[in-house]
């Protein structure tokens, strides 16, 4: 946990740090304030979530112990996309179809905010670019289970935006023999994510949002009678009405946040990104630009950006700062694409994913003053996007649709203290699985 002092910390040395160029450094809080609502974290859901309360001509303030982008939304994919972990057909044999078509709903939406962000405050630095994302099917198994999951959604959801693509499809896009087929999904895409979170920064606080950089919140506390929360931070305290939690798997930055760690499992997800690549090379992989995925259990990702290969995957045995996962993940990537066996890895970097134990986002108040927002499973670009602006509704009292999302309130995870231990166990179970092609 940060001690009281410490300063905050730069981001880690990735492609999107590379590409973005140097951030002006953030002032820091050096008085005491007194808000309607202050916003914990500067990422996308405590962005989005300070967004909305400014266009409803609310007071409020963003709080960050790093600069904005420091934590997951900075360092990711970029991969915007319009699913959950958890498939709508499970959705439905779970929970009904009219649930389903509200979840599906929901995950489009994240999309339309990504788009409208883009256009309002003139993202085009950031890049994004709607050109889908592709699931690849490693064994025929694989492949039959997602062209169900498209029929099932094209026919009980009505939505066409699905469509199944042959192994000679899936070889001539991607540039790689390894998989035997796939499904596009056409309402996806890709952005530069770092550049997209600092452009809502600029965004924002160009319509009079305060957002304090290096300003660790170290307590939270409300005194018995007292209408107003104290947040205490190095240079000032805030007392704000409300308070928007959007920490996710960094909550356990300092005591004050980290009981929202105890919903999440975190996880740690790595990326590579190659030197540009030969134009040869450049021309036969990813031709169309989309973000690509593959069925394993253990997921690889990967996408174009700068004329360079991205590949990531989640990394659960490595530990900050370790080049075993790095290296695991350069396999994997000559694996899928050998020309790439001489082409030379230039970053790589880290950051921890919040899984939850539903596999589903959870928004919700953990008290009368209190909203948070979590859990995005590795898929937060569109759903933080939204979800923080959900979660500012739910903080003026308002029901905004949230389906399963909905938190009745903060649900530790059960025998949190194991969480590193177990996931280190099913991710070794699904490696297994994985090698065996089971
Ligand atoms: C390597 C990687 C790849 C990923 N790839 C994708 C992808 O391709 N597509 C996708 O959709 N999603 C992806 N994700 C997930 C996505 O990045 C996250 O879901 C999303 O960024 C979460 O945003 P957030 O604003 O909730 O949290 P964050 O961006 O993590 O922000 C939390 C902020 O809270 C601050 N903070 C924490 N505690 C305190 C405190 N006590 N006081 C003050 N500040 C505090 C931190 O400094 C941090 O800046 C990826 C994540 C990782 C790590």
């Amino acid at each position: 946990m940060l001690a009281p002092t410490t300063p905050s910390r730069p981001q880690p040395d990735s492609l999107w740090r590379a590409l973005a160029g140097p951030a002006p450094e953030g002032a820091p809080l050096e008085r005491d304030i007194d808000v309607e609502v202050a916003v914990i974290g500067a990422g996308y859901s405590g962005l989005a979530a300070a967004y909305a309360l400014q266009k409803r001509g609310v007071e409020c303030v963003v709080l960050d112990a790093n600069p904005v982008g420091w934590g997951a939304s900075g360092r990711n994919g970029g991969v915007v996309s319009s699913k959950f972990r958890l498939s709508f057909p499970t959705i439905d044999k779970l929970h009904g179809i009219e649930t389903a078509k509200r979840m599906h709903r929901l995950a489009h939406d994240g999309v339309r905010v990504v788009e409208s962000f883009v256009d309002e405050f003139k993202l085009e630095r950031a890049r994004f670019e709607h050109t889908g994302s592709l699931r690849c099917a490693h064994t025929e198994r694989a492949l039959a289970s997602i062209c169900a999951e498209a029929d099932w959604v094209r026919q009980a959801l009505g939505d066409t935006s699905m469509t199944v693509l042959s192994r000679e499809d899936v070889t001539r896009e991607t540039g790689s023999k390894g998989f035997v087929g796939g499904v596009l999904s056409a309402d996806a895409g890709t952005i530069l994510p770092l550049e997209y979170v600092r452009g809502l920064a600029r965004g924002i606080a160009a319509r009079g949002v305060p957002i304090y950089e290096s300003t660790p919140v170290l307590e939270m506390r409300r005194a018995a009678g007292d209408t107003r929360v104290t947040l205490r931070t190095p240079g000032g305290t805030v007392r704000a009405k409300q308070v928007i939690v959007a920490t996710n798997a960094y909550s356990d930055l300092t005591s004050a946040t980290s009981k929202y760690q105890r919903e999440l499992v975190p996880f740690r997800s790595a990326m590579i990104a190659t030197e540009r690549l030969p134009a040869e090379l450049d021309a036969r992989l990813m031709v169309e630009n989309r973000s690509y995925t593959e069925t394993r259990r253990m997921m690889k990702w990967f996408r174009k950006a700068d004329g360079r290969m991205l590949f990531g995957g989640r990394d659960a045995f490595g530990k900050e700062g370790q080049m075993t996962g790095f290296d695991a993940l350069q396999r994997a990537m000559v694996g899928l694409f050998p020309e790439l066996a001489g082409v030379r890895v230039e970053y790589r970097w880290s950051g921890y994913v919040g899984m939850t134990f539903n596999s589903l986002p959870h928004v919700g108040r953990s008290d009368d003053a209190t909203t948070f927002c979590l859990g995005y499973n590795g898929a937060g670009v569109a759903m933080a996007s939204l979800l923080g602006q959900h979660a500012a509704a739910l903080a003026l009292g308002e029901t905004p649709e949230l389906a399963l999302l909905a938190a009745p309130g903060l649900r530790p995870v059960p025998f949190h203290s194991l969480r590193a231990p177990g996931v280190r166990l099913v991710a070794a179970w699904y490696q297994f699985l994985d090698a065996v092609g089971a």
